[in-house]
């Protein structure tokens, strides 16, 4: 296996952790070493801080979004000039299948796409307050930005975040998920080709979430924390987050309700329920981990639904023929594990329920795809974000059960409702207590299109407009031009 080693980016150099101390990650499809990474300390994180906020305050940058949008852009060529070996490094470090590693990396380069022609419409307004006075309000970057991203999308994450926060005229210190710092720090490495980037505007500091992680939180000279991650942390960063009374955009987990009416186009329903799911593994914020079906078609649709599950191939995640790769890190694995036989105990078994050890998959951490049936509304199955390959599944009988059922866990990023009757889609949709909700699709995501969480999913949202005007502040200025006698 091709084994690279990572360094930390700080004030445009590319350098070892002070303290010389390195991480080794490994493919979670095969366990071969595949990454090593800087396992940084808080002199790192206070070197990086430094850095941008020499940056933010020096620099042409956050005043010009015309060399904001031309750098944005040159880095999103770089990147898809380089998008095979991105891949494979995504694909190495978190086990999914090849074809979704791409699929992710073109999906990245579209929101840096997106972001370097947005950053040329950063509008603000203008309003006559009386005749010798303009109220202008204008938008202006909010500072040294921490962006601190998960495993399981770590490209895409990267971009959602990182794009509209220099886009908006920001300066960065990131942090990825140790699991991921290899693919992630190797698209920052690609400004070594860039090199219109003024110096100090991106940083890397690698290492854990408790030392590296916290210690960005902490930081009396970070100005926000940009944070996508499980809803404990989330929590934790906030409270951490208080004393300094950053701004913070929180991106954070979920159990959403992919609702399917009696009536709807059931053909386009089937495929669209299994990669709601066992897409990356199930690894994913928005999966629909829970059908909510009409009781009267459930049992045709789970048949169904079964016999095409069962058809998907797990495996290596760069071998051609996979359908389902790893779950990327061994908690993961057996905290998937543990939810299943909760499963066991609480629901009926429809298929899956197992750990896929043949054909030389046992080095590995690859669980079969599961289906549980019929669990009760308090089960930990119905309440709790697995987040793996693990789908359950609810009946109801009326629209008014159907919107209990999908409304009824503390989560609230994603839903859908299936129906080809559009008063009842919008009647559903409207009162569906989630960041997004699909009309008779799932999971079509866009860089034009704002994600985020109701309830304990999260704070802001990522994507679109509002995903980038949450990066700046609004400044006031009042201009007073009375005639003077
Ligand atoms: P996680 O919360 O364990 O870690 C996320 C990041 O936070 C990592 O970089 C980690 O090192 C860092 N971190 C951990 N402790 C920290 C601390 N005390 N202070 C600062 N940083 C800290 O999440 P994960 O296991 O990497 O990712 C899975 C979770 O992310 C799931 O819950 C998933 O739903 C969620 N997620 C949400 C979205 C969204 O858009 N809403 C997208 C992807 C993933």
């Amino acid at each position: 296996m091709d084994v690279r080693k990572y360094q930390n980016y700080i004030d445009g150099v590319w350098k070892d952790a002070t303290n010389g101390k390195t991480m080794d990650i490994y493919c979670p499809g095969n366990g071969e070493l595949v990454s090593v990474i800087p396992a940084s300390d808080t002199d790192d994180v206070d070197a990086a801080v430094a850095s941008a906020r020499r940056a933010f305050e020096e620099e042409n940058w956050a005043f010009n979004p015309r060399l904001r949008s031309a750098v944005l852009k040159e880095w999103g060529q770089k990147m898809r000039e380089n998008l095979d070996d991105l891949a494979v490094r995504l694909s190495l470090e978190t086990g999914k299948p090849i074809g979704e590693a791409k699929f992710e990396v073109n999906g990245s380069i579209g929101y840096i796409e997106y972001y370097a022609a947005a950053t040329r419409t950063l509008f603000g307004s203008t309003t006559a307050v009386d005749p010798y006075m303009l109220s202008v309000l204008s938008r202006e970057p909010v500072g040294v930005i921490g962006v601190i991203t998960p495993w399981n999308y770590p490209i895409t994450l990267l971009m959602r975040d990182m794009a509209p926060a220099l886009a908006a005229g920001n300066t960065i210190v990131l942090k990825a998920a140790a699991q991921t710092t290899g693919c992630t720090t190797a698209v920052v490495e690609l400004l070594k080709q860039v090199p219109s980037m003024p110096r100090g505007v991106m940083n890397v500091v690698s290492g854990t979430g408790s030392k590296v992680g916290n210690a960005i939180v902490e930081h009396l000279d970070v100005d926000m924390i940009s944070f996508t991650g499980g809803v404990e942390t989330g929590k934790g960063i906030m409270k951490a987050a208080a004393p300094t009374m950053k701004k913070l955009s929180l991106e954070l987990g979920g159990k959403s309700p992919n609702v399917i009416f009696a009536d709807a186009n059931l053909d386009k329903a089937l495929p669209y329920a299994i990669k709601a799911i066992f897409t990356n593994a199930g690894q994913l914020c928005t999966v629909g981990s829970r059908l909510v079906i009409e009781e009267s078609i459930a049992e045709e649709f789970v048949g169904r639904l079964k016999a095409e599950v069962e058809k998907i191939k797990v495996g290596f995640g760069l071998d051609a023929d996979t359908g389902m790769g790893a779950i990327t890190t061994e908690d993961q694995f057996n905290k998937v594990l543990g939810y299943i036989e909760i499963g066991k105990q609480d629901a009926k078994l429809v298929t899956g329920g197992y750990r896929v050890t043949e054909n030389g998959l046992d080095k590995g951490f690859y669980i079969a795809p599961t289906i549980f049936m019929n669990p009760p509304m308090d089960s930990r199955i119905v309440q709790e974000e697995i987040f793996g390959p693990v789908l359950v599944v609810q009946t109801f009988k009326t629209e008014e059960e159907a919107i209990a059922i999908a409304n009824g866990t503390r989560y609230g990023l994603a839903s859908s409702v299936w129906t080809q009757d559009i008063d009842k889609a919008m009647r559903v949709g409207r009162k569906l207590r989630a960041g997004s909700c699909w009309i008779n699709c799932y999971n079509k995501l866009f860089p034009e299109c704002e994600t985020g969480g109701y309830k304990e999913s999260g704070v802001d949202r990522a994507g679109g407009v509002e995903g980038l005007m949450k990066y700046t502040e609004v400044k006031h200025m009042g201009i007073d031009f009375t005639p003077q006698a």
